[in-house]
């Protein structure tokens, strides 16, 4: 998502002038696109931010600024406590940003974090810093009303709103025309995109069919779907078109139905099982991704086995697994006590991520012996005699190959794999 923003934010400044520049030192003004989900995200801007200070004494006119979701939340705290920083500019400001760096360039500090209820960023097209050419991600909504206990994004981000149909899908078609074969559709709660025009209501079906429909060439994803939203009409409709990709990833975050509660997801561990029950039954070869989190407020030892046991059920084929960091002001930090402590959490996490290493392991060994088609994205990363790709379920593919193929779409036979990557020869 923030590298979609980014790309939003290169657009607005192009507009006014400026260029992008792939060297740091040659840069007039440099601004740090920043996450505030985990404190260690944080953390890791702090460092960022420590290791450019030496620019800023070798060229003393350089503005340095900090977007994005940290920025909304640390406000003029960055200003205050960082000298560093001339410009603090939130999720839904960026339109301010050329008016923002004039103001730095006068030698005032520049803020805006006011967040909107309308921005969409709908009738920018954001200027692409994806470096194959062949996918991208078009962000379809803004914000999130879910609050989920432990989650800052309502926050930083604030309410959700969706954007406009046609500008989605005209941005698609202008993707595909400049050679682009996949996009991402992009939303915190994809399920509950809706948009109304003079009357007429388009849901998230609607759009990923009307998406689908503007080449058979185009693969659809989308990222992320809510376990309380996910519906039978979304999975039928993923299930009539081959370009749209078999693969969802629905976050569960836990296996028992107690810290889902604690956690506001408003759905149980039944509901999550029923959801993967239709999504097997309506897309038989779809894959399912996940998204855990260890050790939230009171989470007991049969909890955390709970998790397991759900994620051994589901027999997911990846998972993001991460330990719960109590942020600032969210219903968590407010009502809850972060009582589980950071020796539980990572053996806790740890558990997980080897209980993830084999099921990923075990989710690529049935594909030996299967063909698949690859969407190729370029060279592989360790020989130039290969290529790399993704099946419609999102597994890398690795195949000899050159270059030519980029683009293409081949049918590979799989010969082997490792946790992690599929091997196998063009047919
Ligand atoms: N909207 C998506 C959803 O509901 O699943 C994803 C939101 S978030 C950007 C991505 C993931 O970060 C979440 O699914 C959750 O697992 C994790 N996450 C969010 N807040 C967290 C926190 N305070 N501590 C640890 N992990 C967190
Ligand atoms: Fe955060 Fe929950 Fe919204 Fe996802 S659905 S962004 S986890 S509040």
């Amino acid at each position: 998502m923030n590298v979609a923003d980014s790309e939003v934010v290169a657009a607005i400044l192009s507009k006014a002038g400026f260029k992008v520049t792939p060297d740091i030192a040659e840069a007039g003004l440099i601004l740090i696109n920043t996450c505030s989900i985990r404190e260690n995200a944080e953390q890791r801007i702090w460092s960022r931010l420590r290791s450019i200070k030496h620019l800023k004494k070798q060229r003393k006119d350089l503005k340095i600024g900090l977007i994005g979701c940290m920025a909304e939340r640390l406000k003029e705290k960055v200003l205050e406590t960082d000298q560093l920083v001339d410009l603090v500019v939130g999720p839904d400001a960026y339109r301010e940003l050329p008016g923002l760096v004039t103001e730095a360039e006068s030698g005032h500090k520049a803020v805006n974090v006011l967040l909107s209820r309308e921005e969409t960023y709908a009738d920018i097209s954001p200027v692409r810093m994806d470096k194959n050419g062949i996918t991208s991600f078009v962000s379809i909504m803004r914000g999130c009303n879910n609050m989920c206990a432990y989650c800052v994004v309502p926050y930083v981000r604030g309410a959700e709103r969706s954007r406009d149909p046609e500008s989605i899908l005209s941005e698609i078609s202008i993707l595909f025309d400049s050679g682009y074969r996949e996009v991402t559709l992009l939303g915190q709660n994809v399920d509950s995109y809706n948009r109304e025009i003079d009357g007429r209501e388009t849901g998230f079906p609607e759009l990923l069919e009307k998406a689908a429909q503007i080449s058979p060439l185009m693969r659809i994803r989308f990222s992320t779907s809510h376990p309380k939203d996910l519906s039978d009409e979304l999975l039928k409709t993923i299930s009539r078109y081959n370009n749209i990709c078999k693969h969802i990833h629905l976050p569960a975050q836990s296996g028992s139905t107690r810290i889902l509660k604690l956690m506001n997801r408003e759905y149980t561990r039944e509901w999550y099982m029923d959801r993967i029950a239709a999504i097997r039954s309506i897309i038989p070869d779809c894959a399912v991704s996940t998204d855990m989190i260890t050790g939230f407020c009171t989470e007991t030892e049969d909890e955390h086995k709970a998790s397991l046991s759900l994620m051994e059920w589901a027999g997911f084929d990846f998972a993001y697994m991460f330990k719960y960091s109590e942020r600032p002001g969210t219903r968590a930090a407010r009502k809850l006590k972060d009582n589980i402590t950071d020796d539980i959490k990572t053996a806790r996490l740890n558990e997980m991520i080897s209980l993830q290493n084999r099921l990923s392991l075990k989710s690529k060994k049935s594909d030996i012996g299967r063909i698949f088609e690859v969407l190729v994205e370029g060279p592989s990363k360790r020989s130039d005699d290969h290529l790399s790709g993704r099946t419609s379920q999102n597994k890398v593919v690795v195949f000899p190959g050159k270059e030519k193929k980029i683009g293409d779409y081949v049918m590979v036979k799989i010969e082997r794999c490792t946790s992690a990557t599929l091997i196998g020869n063009v047919i």
